[in-house]
């Protein structure tokens, strides 16, 4: 067994007594696409903001890196050092830049201390330049380099914002429900694209549509969060059958269905 790229050991977070995260244990191996679901409320996005170090633990441990002698502890690091280490997060709205064009919000995420101003007129090296030439293919926005990123659908501004999160070369994606406010079509590229990225990145996926889940669990791991705390862990289809998760969220019959 590898070890794992993200360790999450015996982690927990309250707000004023509240519990939010609770003695969990959680670990991403490189390459790996797993997807994280549960209840409103059940601590998904906390466990994002601990990861990210919006938020830090009060207790527990996170450790990030494939190599234990020089795995970094992110409880010790902040926001910006974090990101900086490969660790990139999508919000669930979309916040690009809308009066530029979808070109410019790539050039301007990449990776380095430069304003905008230095960002949009310096040239880029050609090596940049392919390397945004290929997101855009990734993310399937090619054809609309040049529109304003204000003119875009819905979906098509989540495809941008996972381009620009790609322009930062991420180790690690962690994505908040992305299908959300989504049609069905934008629902099933949105999986295609993320299952593209897996094996070349490591992703973390908050999802609610089940859809959606079946379509980019495949083989692999789905992890449940239930009050702070995992309560089941595996294929699609042991945890869709696992009597405690049909209890407390697809029993429910809300998010069973699309
Ligand atoms: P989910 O994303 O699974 O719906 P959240 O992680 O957003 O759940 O929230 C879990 C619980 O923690 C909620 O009850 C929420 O109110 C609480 N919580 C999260 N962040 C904060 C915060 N910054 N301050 C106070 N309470 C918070
Ligand atoms: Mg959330």
């Amino acid at each position: 067994m590898p070890h794992p790229l993200l360790s999450v050991e015996d982690v927990s977070k309250s707000y004023d007594g509240f519990k939010a995260i609770t003695n969990l244990t959680f670990y991403l191996f490189e390459g790996e696409l797993r997807t994280v679901i549960g209840p409103n409320g059940a601590g998904k996005s906390t466990f994002f903001d601990l990861i990210t170090g919006r938020a830090k633990p009060d207790k527990g441990k996170l450790d990030f890196g494939t190599d234990p002698s020089k795995s970094h502890d992110l409880t010790e690091l902040n926001e910006y050092e974090i990101n900086r280490l490969g660790i990139g997060r999508k919000f669930q709205t979309p916040s690009v830049y809308t009066e530029h064009s979808v070109w410019d919000n790539l050039v301007l995420s990449l990776k380095g201390p430069r304003g905008v101003f230095a960002s949009l007129f310096h040239r880029l090296n050609s090596t940049d330049r392919d390397r945004l030439d290929e997101i855009l293919k990734t993310v399937r926005l090619d054809a609309k380099r040049d529109w304003k990123a204000g003119l875009l659908a819905h979906g098509e501004k989540q495809w941008l914002e996972i381009g620009m999160l790609l322009a930062q070369e991420p180790k690690v994606l962690l994505v908040d429900e992305p299908a959300a406010g989504m049609t069905d079509d934008e629902t099933d590229r949105t999986g295609e694209l993320l299952l593209s990225l897996a094996g070349k990145h490591s992703l973390i996926v908050i999802e609610h549509d089940m859809a959606f889940v079946k379509q980019i669990a495949r083989n692999g791991q789905v992890t449940v969060l239930h009050q702070g705390t995992v309560l089941c862990e595996g294929k699609f289809d042991e945890v869709q059958s696992d009597p405690k998760v049909r209890e407390v969220y697809l029993g429910r019959g809300k998010h069973g269905t699309r």
